[in-house]
Formats: C-alpha cells, structure tokens, sequence
C-alpha cells in the first residue's frame, strides 16, 4: 500500500515504522493532494443536503474538504485520494478492534450468505442480548433496534407508559440521538423548560422536557420538587462523550439514580458512545451505579446498524407484545448487524480493552506533551478511555458543564486539527466531540502521531480568534452522530 503523505507508515508495511519527520522538525508537511475528495463533495452537494449524510462528516466547524474514504483496515483509513491517516475516530467509536477485524469481516460474511432479512425471529439476536445482558448486570431484557436514535426514544416513550408521567429531565449538553422531545437544549442555571434547538421540533414536543446543567444535582431536586408527580426519567449520558468528554463527577450518577426514585422516576443512563468500549461492562463496570433502563448502539453492532434498550425486567415487560407500549422495527434484530455485533463483542477481551485504556492514555499525553512544548493551555479530560482536549486560558479551572465546555477557546481546535489531518492523523473534526481510540493503534500509529503533534501545537499556539468572534465562541454549527445540536 502507498501513501501519497511522504513517509506515512501505512498498514501492509511489515518492517520497522518509517518515521515521518523524526531527522528534522515536522514543519514542513507536504499538504496531501485533496482533489478526489473536493470533486466527490461537490457532486454529493447536489444530491445529498450539505454533500453528506450526518452534518458532523461535512467539516463545518474545521473548514476544508472532507475526506471521502475509500477503505479502512485496522488503525488506518485511507482516503479517495489515497491519502492514509491514523484514524482517532473510530466511526465515532464502534470500531474498537480496529477497521475491518478479519473475525467481524467473516462472521458478517457467513451472515450474509445464509440471508440477509427474515422479518421473524432468530437465535442469533438472542445470543447478542444474552451477551448485553451478561456484561451488564442491571440488564435484564434488551430490544433491539437500528440506532442510538430509536434506543433512547423507545427507553423515554417506555419510561413514560410505565410511569403514567409526561416529563423528562435531560442535561445541556448531552446527545441521545436526534429525536424531538430530545432535541432541546437551555440555558444554564436552575430548570428550564426546554425550547426546541433545531426548525421542524414543534414547542409541544419539547415542553416536556426539563433541561438542567450537567453535574449538578441541586438542579435535578429542584426540577422534581417543581413538577411534583410529574417526572417520568432523567436520561443522562453515562459520562458525557457529546459536549466533547466531561465525566461525572464521583457520586453524580448514583444521586441521579437516589433522586429519581425517591420521587417514582426512573434513571435512563445512555451507554450508547460508553458501552462496550470503557469496559467489557461499559461505564456500568467502571462505576457500578445501576441505572433502571439502558441505551446501547456503536460497539454492540460493530460498525453495522444496530442498537439496544434494556434493563429491568418490570420496567421492559411494559413494552408490546409483552406489554402495552408499542415499540416495532422492520429491519430490528437484522442477522448481519447482530452477527457483526456478537464478532465485535467475543474478541473484545480483557487485552482490548485494557489496549484502550493505555491508547487512550498514551494519546491523551502526548497531545499534552506537545502543547505544553507550545504554552497552549489547555485540558485533556478523560472518561474511562473517552478523551478529549479543550483550550482554556485557565487550565486550572474544571470543565463540569456544557456552558463552561463552550467557553474555552474553540477557535485553536481547527488549526490544530487540520494540522494533524495534513500530517495523517485524522482527528473528531470538531472541538465538541470526543476522541476514540482503538485497540489497533501500534507502534507505527504513534510514530505518526507523535510526528504530526509538534506542528499541530505550534498551530494551536499561533491561533487567534476570528474578528467576528467573540474569544468565548460557541459551536457554529450543528452536530450529530455525536453531537448536542447547538
Ligand atoms: C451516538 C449517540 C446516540 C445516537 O446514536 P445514533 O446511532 O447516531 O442514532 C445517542 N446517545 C449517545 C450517548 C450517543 O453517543
């Protein structure tokens, strides 16, 4: 395999990396040819709003062509232009084996080739909710679905019938997918009722929706001491991964979990980016605070459409044909996605994830390293192995919220970005998305990184806010697959 980007190691390379940059300073990168790319965007432009299919692909916040990707294997995508880059997003973190696991590549393979829709019942999705059910403990029964969308739609549609309630509590900042009542956002401080963020989601829809500030727990009680009996869940990320990462505080899960059912409220805890991929357990493992319903997508289908709700067995024997609330999908429980889904899962050991964990580790430092190298202040913050770095002029101060997350300065994240895509290194392109890590990334993957970081900080360093910015510059932009609409 060729790379067009001189000297990028590429997978098929079996022989000692060949360092890009390590005889002189990576000032110098030759910017890698982008015409393929810019004429598939183009013409995708005429048929596709915005040339792409999820509004986060189309580079909005960073500016620039967006690669059109023409293959994938292990830590490497390869571009239409032949470019090869290190990829730091994993698909937006399903693929946490890698691109194209020859075992996941396989099984989908004898999936296919033995039908590829029923439309009726197989035992191949209830090997797959065996496995959800096995790794999480407070799981008790799963349903699947097609995206985290539907997930965290169906599990707030069932918190509702099970408890008689129409309201919701959801945190600004957090993403769970682009359904109505969960496209609304609000201002900080105490409970607000949410107003719908994006044309199209009518007020009705989105007046039941309470939205208070991330790891706070005061707005919480207050939001249920103002709509007393009326509050069906709070749904939270399990640590929040769209805002960019901003863990839980220790203890916030579990009063989240207190809070709700003191008042006869269920927890609804999102694992849709953290499951799978922060433990063979998810977040769950690392925490053990049990939520009543669970949301799952990403990793548990492996890169193939596929999603889950599940948890307590009094809680999912609500939904139909068990129960009254109706919940259905043509294409639920599809044999290729879930076959995808249980490859996916059996090869994700404990030498995966703990792979994760030092990759994510190992990244987060060096990207640290190198703007410490430059004086850029700033902050990495972890989740487990979610990671993400935000630019502050204060690196001491903790970012806990949506509204502090907005205010640092976003405005050195496309420098520093396209700095790394120039030098093969393809990083969220956004300042309000997490990292994801695989377990694929070697030796060779880190020489590229560490090779392209110097360059991506001076970038960093020599960013200024644009004139019509102000220095606390919010997203200007809408986000998706991992992304609060802002
Ligand atoms: C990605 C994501 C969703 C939405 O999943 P889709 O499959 O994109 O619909 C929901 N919740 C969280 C926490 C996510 O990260």
């Amino acid at each position: 395999m060729k790379s067009q980007i001189s000297g990028l190691p590429s997978t098929s390379d079996a022989g000692p990396a060949k360092r890009f940059g390590t005889l002189e300073p990576v000032t110098v990168s030759h910017k890698p040819s982008t015409s393929q790319s810019e004429a598939l965007f183009e013409r995708a432009t005429g048929v596709i709003p915005g040339g792409v299919n999820s509004p986060v692909r189309a580079f909005a916040a960073v500016g620039g062509t967006p690669r059109f990707i023409e293959s994938a294997s292990g830590y490497t995508l390869t571009d239409v232009d032949k470019n090869t880059y290190v990829d730091l997003v994993s698909s937006w973190g399903p693929m946490i084996l890698g691109h194209a696991h020859p075992a996941v590549v396989e099984a989908v393979q004898k999936a296919a080739q033995t039908g590829l829709s029923f439309g009726a019942p197989t035992e191949s999705e209830l090997v797959l909710a065996e496995e959800i059910i096995a790794r999480v403990d407070p799981v008790q029964e799963v349903r699947l679905v097609n995206s985290g969308t539907e997930a965290t739609m169906s599990a707030i549609r069932l918190a509702r019938g099970f408890t008689g309630r129409p309201k919701i509590i959801k945190f600004a900042g957090c993403y769970h997918g682009h359904s109505d009542a969960l496209l609304a956002a609000a201002g900080s401080g105490l409970a607000t009722f949410g107003l719908p963020t994006s044309p199209g989601v009518t007020g009705a829809a989105a007046a039941d929706t309470i939205v208070v500030d991330y790891n706070d727990l005061d707005a919480v009680r207050a939001a249920f001491e103002a709509n007393p009996g009326e509050i069906a869940c709070v749904i939270t990320e399990a640590a929040a991964g769209n805002m960019g990462t901003v863990a839980p505080l220790p203890g916030f899960n579990a009063g989240l979990k207190e809070i709700a059912n003191s008042h006869g409220a269920l927890l609804i805890i999102d694992e849709v980016m953290t499951g799978f991929r922060v433990s063979r357990a998810g977040w769950f493992g690392l925490e053990q605070v049990p939520g009543d319903l669970y949301t799952f997508g990403k990793v548990m289908s492996g890169g193939l459409p596929a999603a889950a709700f599940g948890g307590r067995r009094d809680v999912m024997s609500y939904l139909a044909p068990a129960g009254p609330v109706y919940q259905a999908g043509t294409l639920s429980g599809n044999p290729v996605a879930v076959a995808a889904g249980i490859a996916t899962l059996r090869h994700a050991d404990a030498d995966v994830y703990a792979a994760l964990d030092n990759n994510a580790e190992r990244l987060g430092t060096m990207i640290g390293e190198a703007l410490d190298a430059e004086g850029v202040g700033h902050r990495v913050e972890y989740a487990g192995n979610l990671l993400s770095v935000f630019f502050t002029s204060d690196p001491s101060a903790p970012l806990l919220n949506y509204e502090q997350v907005k205010a640092t300065q976003t405005w050195r994240f496309a420098p520093f970005f396209h700095a790394l895509l120039d030098a093969g290194v393809y990083a969220p392109p956004s300042a309000f998305e997490s990292w994801f890590v695989s377990a694929a990334l070697d030796e060779d993957a880190f020489g590229v990184i560490g090779d392209a970081l110097p360059a991506a900080a001076r970038a960093a360093a020599a960013a200024r806010p644009a004139e019509s910015e102000p220095v606390t510059s919010r997203p200007r932009h809408r986000r998706d697959e991992s992304g609060e609409v802002s």
